[in-house]
Protein backbone atom coordinates (compact mmCIF):
# COMPACT_ATOMS: atom_id res chain seq x y z
CA UNK A 1 0.00 0.00 0.00
CA UNK A 2 1.17 3.65 -1.16
CA UNK A 3 -0.32 6.32 0.25
CA UNK A 4 0.01 10.49 0.61
CA UNK A 5 -0.56 13.67 1.92
CA UNK A 6 -0.77 16.56 -0.77
CA UNK A 7 -0.76 19.76 1.17
CA UNK A 8 -1.04 23.09 -0.46
CA UNK A 9 1.82 25.57 1.12
CA UNK A 10 -0.92 28.33 1.08
CA UNK A 11 -1.22 28.51 4.74
CA UNK A 12 -0.72 26.69 8.15
CA UNK A 13 -1.87 23.14 8.42
CA UNK A 14 -4.30 22.76 10.99
CA UNK A 15 -6.47 19.65 12.77
CA UNK A 16 -7.99 18.95 9.62
CA UNK A 17 -4.80 18.43 7.54
CA UNK A 18 -3.38 16.92 11.13
CA UNK A 19 -5.70 14.13 10.66
CA UNK A 20 -5.67 13.38 6.80
CA UNK A 21 -1.85 13.28 7.19
CA UNK A 22 -2.22 10.84 10.30
CA UNK A 23 -4.51 8.70 8.91
CA UNK A 24 -2.83 8.16 5.41
CA UNK A 25 0.49 7.68 7.77
CA UNK A 26 -0.88 5.15 9.79
CA UNK A 27 -2.62 3.42 7.20
CA UNK A 28 0.46 2.66 5.10
CA UNK A 29 2.22 1.71 7.95
CA UNK A 30 -0.32 -0.63 9.33
CA UNK A 31 -0.07 -2.46 6.13
CA UNK A 32 3.61 -2.37 6.00
CA UNK A 33 3.38 0.04 3.28
CA UNK A 34 5.28 3.36 2.57
CA UNK A 35 3.95 7.30 3.03
CA UNK A 36 4.61 9.38 0.54
CA UNK A 37 4.50 13.45 0.51
CA UNK A 38 3.66 15.88 -2.11
CA UNK A 39 3.47 19.73 -2.30
CA UNK A 40 0.86 20.96 -4.42
CA UNK A 41 2.10 24.17 -5.37
CA UNK A 42 0.88 25.18 -8.46
CA UNK A 43 -0.72 28.08 -7.64
CA UNK A 44 2.38 30.26 -7.72
CA UNK A 45 0.38 33.18 -6.81
CA UNK A 46 -0.67 31.52 -3.26
CA UNK A 47 2.10 29.13 -2.36
CA UNK A 48 4.97 30.58 -0.11
CA UNK A 49 8.71 28.50 0.85
CA UNK A 50 7.52 29.54 4.23
CA UNK A 51 4.41 27.65 4.57
CA UNK A 52 6.54 24.66 2.78
CA UNK A 53 8.84 24.80 5.66
CA UNK A 54 6.16 24.68 8.35
CA UNK A 55 4.63 22.04 6.91
CA UNK A 56 7.51 20.04 6.42
CA UNK A 57 8.37 20.52 10.37
CA UNK A 58 5.09 20.48 11.87
CA UNK A 59 5.03 16.76 9.68
CA UNK A 60 7.24 15.10 11.81
CA UNK A 61 6.88 16.77 14.45
CA UNK A 62 3.69 14.73 14.59
CA UNK A 63 6.15 12.35 14.41
CA UNK A 64 5.29 11.20 10.33
CA UNK A 65 8.10 10.19 8.24
CA UNK A 66 8.56 9.76 4.62
CA UNK A 67 10.82 9.24 1.82
CA UNK A 68 12.84 11.98 0.26
CA UNK A 69 13.08 14.12 -2.02
CA UNK A 70 9.84 14.89 -1.81
CA UNK A 71 7.69 15.52 -5.00
CA UNK A 72 6.94 19.22 -5.89
CA UNK A 73 4.10 20.15 -8.47
CA UNK A 74 6.17 22.94 -9.21
CA UNK A 75 8.97 20.68 -11.21
CA UNK A 76 6.41 18.95 -12.96
CA UNK A 77 5.42 21.81 -14.87
CA UNK A 78 6.60 20.55 -18.24
CA UNK A 79 5.15 16.85 -17.19
CA UNK A 80 1.79 18.17 -17.39
CA UNK A 81 2.04 20.49 -20.56
CA UNK A 82 3.47 17.57 -22.39
CA UNK A 83 -0.16 15.36 -21.49
CA UNK A 84 -2.18 18.64 -22.21
CA UNK A 85 -0.27 18.65 -25.65
CA UNK A 86 -1.34 15.41 -26.20
CA UNK A 87 -4.60 15.65 -25.10
CA UNK A 88 -4.79 18.67 -27.81
CA UNK A 89 -3.62 16.39 -30.51
CA UNK A 90 -6.67 13.66 -29.90
CA UNK A 91 -9.29 16.89 -29.56
CA UNK A 92 -9.92 15.74 -25.66
CA UNK A 93 -9.82 19.49 -24.88
CA UNK A 94 -10.36 22.84 -26.04
CA UNK A 95 -9.42 26.08 -25.71
CA UNK A 96 -11.92 28.48 -23.42
CA UNK A 97 -11.67 32.11 -23.69
CA UNK A 98 -14.87 33.13 -21.08
CA UNK A 99 -14.30 34.93 -18.33
CA UNK A 100 -15.92 34.24 -15.16
CA UNK A 101 -19.02 36.92 -16.28
CA UNK A 102 -19.38 35.38 -19.58
CA UNK A 103 -19.96 31.90 -17.84
CA UNK A 104 -22.38 33.16 -15.54
CA UNK A 105 -24.27 34.98 -18.33
CA UNK A 106 -24.64 31.89 -20.62
CA UNK A 107 -25.62 29.70 -17.22
CA UNK A 108 -28.16 32.13 -17.11
CA UNK A 109 -27.30 33.12 -13.57
CA UNK A 110 -27.28 37.11 -13.53
CA UNK A 111 -31.34 36.87 -13.70
CA UNK A 112 -32.90 37.09 -10.23
CA UNK A 113 -33.64 33.82 -8.85
CA UNK A 114 -32.06 32.00 -11.64
CA UNK A 115 -29.89 28.97 -9.88
CA UNK A 116 -26.91 27.17 -12.49
CA UNK A 117 -26.02 24.01 -12.04
CA UNK A 118 -23.01 23.90 -9.73
CA UNK A 119 -20.28 21.13 -9.91
CA UNK A 120 -17.06 20.13 -7.99
CA UNK A 121 -16.00 23.12 -9.39
CA UNK A 122 -18.67 25.71 -9.00
CA UNK A 123 -21.01 26.87 -12.23
CA UNK A 124 -20.91 23.98 -14.84
CA UNK A 125 -19.25 25.47 -18.11
CA UNK A 126 -22.60 26.36 -20.77
CA UNK A 127 -20.01 24.59 -23.12
CA UNK A 128 -20.03 28.68 -25.21
CA UNK A 129 -16.49 27.75 -26.61
CA UNK A 130 -17.03 24.11 -27.29
CA UNK A 131 -17.63 24.49 -31.23
CA UNK A 132 -16.20 27.66 -31.60
CA UNK A 133 -13.52 27.77 -34.64
CA UNK A 134 -11.61 25.23 -35.94
CA UNK A 135 -9.16 22.73 -33.78
CA UNK A 136 -6.15 23.88 -34.60
CA UNK A 137 -3.33 21.05 -35.00
CA UNK A 138 0.17 21.59 -32.98
CA UNK A 139 0.21 22.69 -29.54
CA UNK A 140 -2.04 25.15 -27.31
CA UNK A 141 -1.15 28.43 -26.16
CA UNK A 142 0.67 27.90 -23.03
CA UNK A 143 -1.67 30.95 -21.88
CA UNK A 144 -4.98 29.45 -23.24
CA UNK A 145 -7.37 27.63 -20.68
CA UNK A 146 -8.35 24.11 -21.61
CA UNK A 147 -11.52 22.32 -21.53
CA UNK A 148 -12.36 18.75 -21.31
CA UNK A 149 -14.92 17.36 -23.78
CA UNK A 150 -16.61 15.32 -21.22
CA UNK A 151 -19.04 14.04 -23.91
CA UNK A 152 -16.15 12.27 -25.55
CA UNK A 153 -14.60 11.88 -22.35
CA UNK A 154 -17.27 9.86 -20.94
CA UNK A 155 -18.64 7.73 -24.21
CA UNK A 156 -20.33 4.86 -24.51
CA UNK A 157 -17.43 2.55 -24.59
CA UNK A 158 -16.62 3.95 -21.04
CA UNK A 159 -19.95 2.98 -19.37
CA UNK A 160 -18.81 0.05 -17.43
CA UNK A 161 -15.10 1.54 -16.10
CA UNK A 162 -16.92 4.73 -14.67
CA UNK A 163 -16.16 3.42 -11.09
CA UNK A 164 -14.21 3.33 -7.91
CA UNK A 165 -13.62 1.61 -5.14
CA UNK A 166 -14.36 3.84 -1.70
CA UNK A 167 -12.67 2.40 1.35
CA UNK A 168 -13.95 5.17 3.28
CA UNK A 169 -17.44 7.11 2.93
CA UNK A 170 -18.49 10.24 0.62
CA UNK A 171 -20.54 12.74 2.26
CA UNK A 172 -23.81 11.05 1.84
CA UNK A 173 -22.23 7.54 3.12
CA UNK A 174 -21.16 6.67 -0.32
CA UNK A 175 -18.99 3.51 -0.26
CA UNK A 176 -17.73 0.42 -1.79
CA UNK A 177 -18.20 -0.13 -5.35
CA UNK A 178 -18.58 3.53 -6.94
CA UNK A 179 -20.23 3.78 -10.41
CA UNK A 180 -21.24 6.52 -12.32
CA UNK A 181 -21.77 7.33 -15.94
CA UNK A 182 -23.08 9.98 -18.48
CA UNK A 183 -24.71 12.39 -15.86
CA UNK A 184 -21.83 13.69 -14.74
CA UNK A 185 -21.87 15.29 -18.11
CA UNK A 186 -24.39 17.84 -16.66
CA UNK A 187 -23.37 18.19 -12.91
CA UNK A 188 -19.47 18.57 -13.77
CA UNK A 189 -19.82 19.34 -17.15
CA UNK A 190 -15.99 20.52 -19.43
CA UNK A 191 -14.03 21.40 -16.42
CA UNK A 192 -11.17 23.46 -16.61
CA UNK A 193 -7.71 20.87 -17.19
CA UNK A 194 -5.38 24.43 -17.82
CA UNK A 195 -6.10 27.79 -15.62
CA UNK A 196 -4.86 30.37 -18.14
CA UNK A 197 -2.66 31.53 -14.90
CA UNK A 198 -1.23 28.30 -13.97
CA UNK A 199 -0.93 26.39 -17.37
CA UNK A 200 -2.42 22.84 -15.42
CA UNK A 201 -5.43 22.84 -12.50
CA UNK A 202 -5.42 20.71 -9.46
CA UNK A 203 -7.29 17.62 -11.72
CA UNK A 204 -4.76 16.79 -13.98
CA UNK A 205 -1.77 17.39 -11.92
CA UNK A 206 -3.01 15.10 -9.17
CA UNK A 207 -3.82 12.30 -11.21
CA UNK A 208 -0.57 12.73 -12.98
CA UNK A 209 1.41 12.56 -9.99
CA UNK A 210 -0.27 9.92 -7.93
CA UNK A 211 0.16 7.77 -11.20
CA UNK A 212 3.80 9.08 -10.93
CA UNK A 213 4.38 7.87 -7.35
CA UNK A 214 2.28 5.03 -7.95
CA UNK A 215 -0.22 5.78 -4.96
CA UNK A 216 -2.50 2.32 -4.45
CA UNK A 217 -4.37 4.21 -1.61
CA UNK A 218 -5.54 8.19 -2.33
CA UNK A 219 -6.75 9.00 1.56
CA UNK A 220 -8.72 12.36 1.61
CA UNK A 221 -11.31 14.58 2.69
CA UNK A 222 -14.70 13.68 1.70
CA UNK A 223 -14.92 17.16 0.11
CA UNK A 224 -13.01 15.69 -2.89
CA UNK A 225 -15.67 12.82 -3.43
CA UNK A 226 -17.91 14.37 -6.65
CA UNK A 227 -14.01 15.47 -7.99
CA UNK A 228 -12.89 11.62 -7.74
CA UNK A 229 -14.89 11.36 -10.62
CA UNK A 230 -13.12 13.99 -12.83
CA UNK A 231 -10.15 11.84 -11.80
CA UNK A 232 -11.27 8.52 -12.66
CA UNK A 233 -12.24 10.11 -15.85
CA UNK A 234 -8.49 11.13 -16.40
CA UNK A 235 -6.96 8.33 -15.87
CA UNK A 236 -9.28 6.43 -17.98
CA UNK A 237 -8.23 9.51 -21.44
CA UNK A 238 -4.79 9.25 -19.82
CA UNK A 239 -4.41 5.45 -19.34
CA UNK A 240 -3.62 5.24 -15.73
CA UNK A 241 -4.81 3.08 -13.17
CA UNK A 242 -7.47 3.98 -10.99
CA UNK A 243 -6.24 3.90 -6.86
CA UNK A 244 -8.52 3.00 -4.39
CA UNK A 245 -10.15 6.08 -2.59
CA UNK A 246 -10.33 6.73 1.17
CA UNK A 247 -12.52 9.75 1.79
CA UNK A 248 -12.81 10.76 5.35
CA UNK A 249 -14.78 12.94 6.84
CA UNK A 250 -13.78 16.71 7.89
CA UNK A 251 -12.96 17.86 11.32
CA UNK A 252 -15.11 20.56 12.22
CA UNK A 253 -15.03 23.17 14.84
CA UNK A 254 -17.17 23.29 17.49
CA UNK A 255 -19.93 25.08 15.95
CA UNK A 256 -19.77 22.49 13.44
CA UNK A 257 -18.06 24.78 10.79
CA UNK A 258 -15.78 22.42 8.90
CA UNK A 259 -12.21 24.02 8.87
CA UNK A 260 -10.61 26.31 6.54
CA UNK A 261 -6.92 27.22 6.10
CA UNK A 262 -8.06 31.18 6.99
CA UNK A 263 -9.30 28.96 10.49
CA UNK A 264 -5.39 30.05 12.15
CA UNK A 265 -6.47 29.72 15.73
CA UNK A 266 -6.68 25.83 14.73
CA UNK A 267 -3.44 25.82 13.21
CA UNK A 268 -1.22 23.13 14.51
CA UNK A 269 1.89 25.41 15.14
CA UNK A 270 -1.05 27.71 17.65
CA UNK A 271 -1.64 23.78 19.49
CA UNK A 272 2.06 23.28 20.06
CA UNK A 273 3.00 26.52 20.92
CA UNK A 274 0.45 26.41 23.95
CA UNK A 275 2.37 23.30 24.92
CA UNK A 276 0.19 20.47 23.27
CA UNK A 277 2.21 16.92 22.52
CA UNK A 278 1.91 15.02 19.23
CA UNK A 279 -0.02 12.67 21.54
CA UNK A 280 -2.60 14.83 22.38
CA UNK A 281 -3.01 16.22 18.67
CA UNK A 282 -3.97 12.28 17.56
CA UNK A 283 -6.44 12.31 20.39
CA UNK A 284 -7.76 15.61 19.24
CA UNK A 285 -8.84 14.30 16.15
CA UNK A 286 -9.71 11.18 17.11
CA UNK A 287 -6.95 8.97 16.35
CA UNK A 288 -5.50 8.77 19.61
CA UNK A 289 -3.57 5.37 20.64
N1 LIG B 1 -3.64 19.93 -2.39
C1 LIG B 1 -4.98 19.45 -2.13
C2 LIG B 1 -5.51 20.13 -0.87
O1 LIG B 1 -4.80 20.84 -0.21
C3 LIG B 1 -4.92 17.95 -1.95
C4 LIG B 1 -6.11 17.28 -2.51
C5 LIG B 1 -5.95 15.76 -2.63
O2 LIG B 1 -5.58 15.12 -1.63
O3 LIG B 1 -6.19 15.24 -3.72
O4 LIG B 1 -6.66 20.01 -0.54
ZN1 LIG C 1 -15.41 29.60 -23.13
Amino acid sequence: MITRFAPSPTGPLHLGHAFSAILAHDMAVAAGGRFLLRIEDIDQSRARPEWEAQIFDDLAWLGLTWPEPVMRQSDRLKIYRDSLNSLWTRNAIYACTCNRRDILEAAGAPQEGAHPVTGPDGVVYPGTCRTAGAHITGAPLPDQALRLRMEEATGDNLTSSLRFTETGAGPDSETGNIRFGKEIRSSIGDIVLARRDMGTSYHLSVVLDDAAQGITHVVRGNDLFEATKIHVVLQHLLGLPTPVYHHHHLIRDATGRRLAKRDDDRALCKFRAEGASPADIRHMVGLGA
